[in-house]
């Protein structure tokens, strides 16, 4: 079986190893597609991961090819990536995202770049009718920003205003409008990635418009600074992007959070549990058709390629959204 297998940092395998074999309480998937993550290239090349070596790849749809139980064989699924220990404070709450001690495909265990993996059923959700394989390994995404865009809790004819215009940040912006956002605003130093904010209707941020709600997603301080400038006083905001180092801020910035009297929350991860299911949610919406993101597939690799796609978004030799891994293989007879 073949797999895409972090030896170390820098060293990425397009390999052969060992089909694994399910325990009771796991289904064995035949992964159709896994999405690269943006961790996942600091992962490859800088971090490294807990041990290795470690099948990555923690966004991925396929089809269960074994079910211990026999209940679950040829249905489609998308995998909730994160195993949670259930015993912890934050667990009790089923506040999973928090769990103090948990398991992930792709990072900590093996993961969704390989043709088979074994899956906990805890961790399936079925994909709904008419939903295709390649959208519903986005899941992860489109959860992210729905718990994102949650927190926020854009009110009906509020404008929105989204820093960084990356495949989360577009899908941020369509479920704004779901939520009843008048309009949703970009800023981003990219300017072809404004140019597909507009082809999904949204607006280049021009600094003329009102904003009631910001989120941030792209942990760099600059853009913080330009969404409390952005702001309009009472407003909410969200950050959610990843910070690159430091995020200092000058006195006149953090004086807009005191004077407009601003609520300011965080954001981690998506909800999956019996109150609150962002994945669920997701994928729901996906299949109705609210939330679309055929149009941010601009890359589909096949496995054995792998390394070219890690290396073209490091290197940005293309300009690219998201990128998606195909484990259909050509080179086996
Ligand atoms: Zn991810
Ligand atoms: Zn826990």
């Amino acid at each position: 079986m073949k797999c895409a297998n972090l030896h170390g940092i820098g060293d990425l395998r397009y390999e052969d190893i060992a089909q694994p074999r399910c325990e009771e309480d796991e289904v064995l998937v035949a992964v159709k597609y896994c999405g690269v993550c943006g961790s996942d290239l600091p992962r490859v090349y800088t971090k490294g991961t807990y041990h290795f070596p470690t099948v990555i790849g923690h966004e991925f749809a396929g089809q269960v090819v074994e079910d211990p139980k026999g209940e679950l064989t040829g249905k489609a699924v998308a995998v909730f990536p994160l195993l949670p220990c259930f015993t912890c404070d934050n667990c009790k709450q089923e506040q999973y995202a928090t769990c103090e001690d948990y398991d992930y495909y792709g990072s900590r265990r093996d993961g969704g770049m390989s043709q088979l993996l074994a899956v906990k059923r805890w961790n399936l959700l079925l994909i709904p009718e008419g939903l295709g394989y390649q959208e519903a390994a986005m899941c992860e995404p489109v959860a992210v920003a729905r718990h994102a865009i949650g927190r926020l809790q854009v009110a009906e004819g509020d404008n929105v205003l989204i820093s960084g215009a990356g495949p989360i940040g577009i899908i941020a912006g369509q479920w704004a409008k779901r939520f009843g956002a008048k309009q949703v605003y970009y800023f981003d130093i990219d300017p072809r990635k404004l140019e597909v904010c507009r082809e999904f209707g949204f607006a280049e941020y021009t600094g003329a418009e009102k904003i009631q709600c910001v989120l941030e997603g792209t942990g760099h301080p600059a853009a913080l600074e330009k969404c409390l400038e952005a702001i309009s006083p009472a407003g909410r905001m969200v950050l959610m992007g990843n910070p690159m180092g430091a995020m200092d801020m000058s006195q006149k910035t953090y004086w807009h959070i005191l004077r407009k009297e601003l609520t300011v929350l965080g954001t981690w991860n998506s909800s999956y549990n019996s109150r609150q299911n962002d994945w669920q949610e997701a994928l729901k919406e996906m299949a109705l058709g609210g939330i679309n993101v055929k149009p941010l597939i601009t890359h589909v690799f096949p496995l054995e390629k792998v390394n070219d796609a890690f290396e073209m978004m490091k290197n940005k030799s293309d300009f690219f959204n998201k990128v998606l891994i195909s484990m259909e293989v050509q080179d086996e007879q």
